[in-house]
This record gives structure tokens, sequence and C-alpha cells, in this order.
């Protein structure tokens, strides 16, 4: 992941506006807002797209969400608009091995004609045409919406179409408070010094509860490891994006397997994360799982051999939903943190939190939905109800390093 943005060695004194967290949020964000010729500083304590952001599927499908026309509207023209590759390549093929999975992928058919979108039923033979390694399913709909890029290069798109635009990225900076004066954040202090800003943005993925905590704001969020294994290449599918069985995942460009899916792995809290050169490392079980649900979906692929594998950490509310919202105390302040699926919604949230910062408002998409005070009433022990705590096992699943 090297050569993703360049770094800034020396100090700004600030921004009008600051964004903590170098992610896909975060530099969608500061990407839509230089081009709107605002002033803009991403501020990463790492470098941008070491979390979630680089280390995701990759898929852009994510018809449930009040997002979704923008992310289907935007992800075509992704290339063009940031003038820099995201491999993004459209549809998806959803295979069912059962009817619970056939009933579920049903789902999305519904959801896309809402939007005026097409899906096909594929009889055997045609999937067999379309995904060659695919065997014996129960069905398979080949969805004409969505689709998948490469999370790598659209990050590393982002943060160059924003430095073009004039934004700015310091990264090995971490966040460790915010100054508020007259109800407004008009300063970050970082351990490298303070920076002043007329808005703030929070875009730190799970770490974002952390962050509002520190302005006396809360924003429910627990972090999940979640992994994915990569496979030699093989030849070219016609369709790269198929997934289904459990998984999520796309052929990549060079003829790699890449998914990922099943049971995550709940993490303390954000502790666990903090400062972390290297996030917690993919366990056996879990790939072992992953492989076997990749063979069963596509059997022709049983002799490929794993490349690598990796884990991330994925940030979750309590209903699964992306907070995007703009705080009234501190009334500068904007919170976007997706619920694991900001990587596909992350050209529309950029774009959402554009608005939310330049507008007060966003007016393409009603996203009364996500805003924070949904989790008004929630209770303290939300984590505890829903079975979220870290296993005790978990010890076992992050041996020591060596
Ligand atoms: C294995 C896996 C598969 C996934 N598959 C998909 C998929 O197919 N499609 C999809 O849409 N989504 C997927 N996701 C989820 C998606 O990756 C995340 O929702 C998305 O990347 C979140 O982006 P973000 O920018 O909000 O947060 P992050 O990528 O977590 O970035 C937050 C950044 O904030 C920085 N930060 C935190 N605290 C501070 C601080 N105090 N000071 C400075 N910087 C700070 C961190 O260093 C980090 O770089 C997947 C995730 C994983 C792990």
């Amino acid at each position: 992941m090297t050569g993703i943005a360049t770094d800034d060695t020396a100090m700004p004194t600030g921004a009008s506006v600051v964004i903590v967290g170098g992610g896909a949020t975060g530099l969608s964000a500061g990407w839509w807002l230089a081009r709107a010729g605002v002033d803009v500083l991403v501020i990463d304590k790492g470098i941008v797209a070491w979390e979630a952001s680089g280390r995701n599927g990759g898929g852009c499908t994510h018809g449930f969400s009040p997002l979704f026309a923008e992310e289907q509207r935007l992800w075509p023209q992704m290339d063009e608009l940031l003038g820099y590759p995201t491999e993004f390549s459209a549809g998806r093929i959803r295979i069912a091995m059962d009817p619970v999975q056939w009933a579920d992928a049903h789902r999305m058919v519904q959801n896309g004609e809402r939007y005026g979108f097409r899906t096909e039923t594929l009889d055997p033979a045609q999937l067999r045409e379309l995904v060659p390694l695919a065997g014996e399913a129960h069905g398979a709909y080949w969805h004409h919406f969505g689709g998948h890029a490469n999370p790598h290069r659209t990050v590393q798109g982002y943060a160059w179409a924003m430095q073009d635009h004039g934004g700015r990225v310091l990264q090995h900076t971490t966040v460790l408070g915010f100054e508020v004066s007259g109800g407004r954040v008009t300063g970050v202090e970082t351990d490298r010094g303070r920076l002043g800003c007329d808005h703030l943005v929070l875009a730190a993925g799970p770490q974002t509860g952390k962050l509002a905590a520190m302005l006396g704001v809360r924003v429910p969020v627990v972090a999940a490891r979640a992994e994915m294994i990569v496979t030699e290449p093989l030849p070219l599918m016609p369709v790269g994006g198929a997934d289904g069985n459990g998984l999520y995942g796309r052929q990549t460009m060079r003829g790699n397997l890449a998914y990922g899916g099943g049971p995550h792995e709940w993490l303390d809290d954000c502790a666990d994360n903090e400062g972390m050169g290297v996030p917690p490392r993919s366990s056996t079980p879990l790939m072992g799982n992953i492989a076997a649900h990749l063979v069963e979906m596509f059997p022709r692929a049983r002799h490929a051999r794993i490349l690598r594998s990796w884990a991330g950490v994925i940030e979750n509310t309590p209903d699964g939903r992306p907070v995007i919202d703009r705080l009234d105390d501190p009334a500068n302040v904007v919170v976007a943190t997706l619920s694991s699926i900001g990587f596909g919604l992350s050209p529309a949230s950029g774009h959402a939190v554009q608005e939310l910062v330049t507008d007060g408002v966003c007016r393409f998409a009603d996203l009364s939905t996500l805003r924070l005070s949904r989790f008004d009433g929630l209770e303290d022990d939300w984590i505890a109800q829903r079975g979220w705590q870290a296993s005790p096992s978990r010890s076992l699943a992050n041996p020591p390093a060596g």
C-alpha cells in the first residue's frame, strides 16, 4: 500500500475544513470539498487506507441505503470524475446455493426494481457461461446494477484527486482532542500540534465514537474483525463480480479470487485498534470457512491455492446503518461512520458530507434515517444486549507476533 498519497512533512496551521480519518469516507469527502473550492485537510494517524478502506471486498451494491441511487449514479463515472482508475466493473451475479439464500437474494431484485434497475434470472447453462468456476447452484440472478471496484486504487484516486484540487493530506498525525469555543470546534489538537478549523468532519471508522465522545457526543459504534482470502490467479471469467453463499467478493482484474464473509469477531473497543501499526491478523478457522464456502460455490476453483489473507476492522452501529449527520452542538461538526458498507457508498457519502458542510443539508438524498438522534433512547449496555462483546477466546485468534 505504498504511494497512496504524498505525506506532508511540514505541520500546517489549519484549514477551513479538517477531516479526521484518511479512509474512503474522509478522503471522498475531502475530494468533494476540494473540488467545490473548499480549503480542506485530511488527517490520519497512520497512512491513508491502512484500515478497513484498504482491506475490503470492493462491493458497490448497497440497495437498502438512502444513498443507493447516488452510489449507482456515481460509480460508472468515477474514473472520469477522479481522473484516476478505480477498476469499477458494473453488474453483479448473485449465486444462491439453497432456497433460503434464493429468497434472500430476491430482496435485492425487488429493491433494484423499485429504482428501475433490471435483474435477469440465469439458467444453469447461462451461469456456467458467465461464471465458469460456478458449479450446481439452486439459482442465480444477474443484477444489471451494482458492481465492484479496487479499494486501493479507489482510495488512492480520492487522495490524488483531492490533492489535484488543492486539498491536503497529513499522515502520521493522531488527533487527541478538540478546542471548542462558542458552540463550535475551533481547533484540533494532535500529537504534532494544533490545527485551526472552521468545520470539523469526524470520519474515523470504528474510532469515530471515541473522538465524538471528546466533544460530549455519543456515537454508538463497535469494532469487529473481518477477513478476506485471495487465491492465485485463475482464468478471467466473463463476469468477475459474482458472489453468494454467505460470501462477498470478486475476481480481480489479474484473475485472483478475493472473497470474505461469514461471522465477524467482535473486538473489545476501539482501543484495540488504536495506534496499531498492524491490524489483527487473519486466523486459520475463519480463513478455512471462507475457503470452504468459496469451493462450494466455485467447485472448479478447488485446486486454487490461497496466496494471502488479511483481517480488517469493521465499524458497526446498533442498527447496522451508517451515521451521516451534522450535529446541533457543536454546530460545525459532521459525523460520518458507515457501519461496514462504507467503501461502496463512499462516492455518495463524500458528496453528502460535502453538502452537510457547505450547505448544512444534503440535497440529493433524504438522510433522516441516518441521523444520530435515532439512538437517543439507546440503552447504555446495547453492546451486551446484542451479544456483541469481544469473545474470551479472542486471544487465541490473535496470537502474539512471533
Ligand atoms: C474485510 C472487509 C471487507 C469489507 N467489504 C466491504 C465491501 O465489499 N463493500 C463495502 O462497501 N464495504 C466493505 N467493508 C467495509 C468498509 O471497508 C468500511 O465501511 C469503510 O472502509 C469505512 O471507511 P472509513 O473511511 O469510514 O473508515 P476507515 O477505513 O476505518 O478509516 C478511518 C481512518 O481514521 C483514522 N483515525 C482513527 N482515529 C484517528 C485519530 N485519532 N487521529 C487520526 N486518524 C484517526 C484511521 O487511521 C483510519 O485510517 C469491508 C470491510 C472489511 C474489513
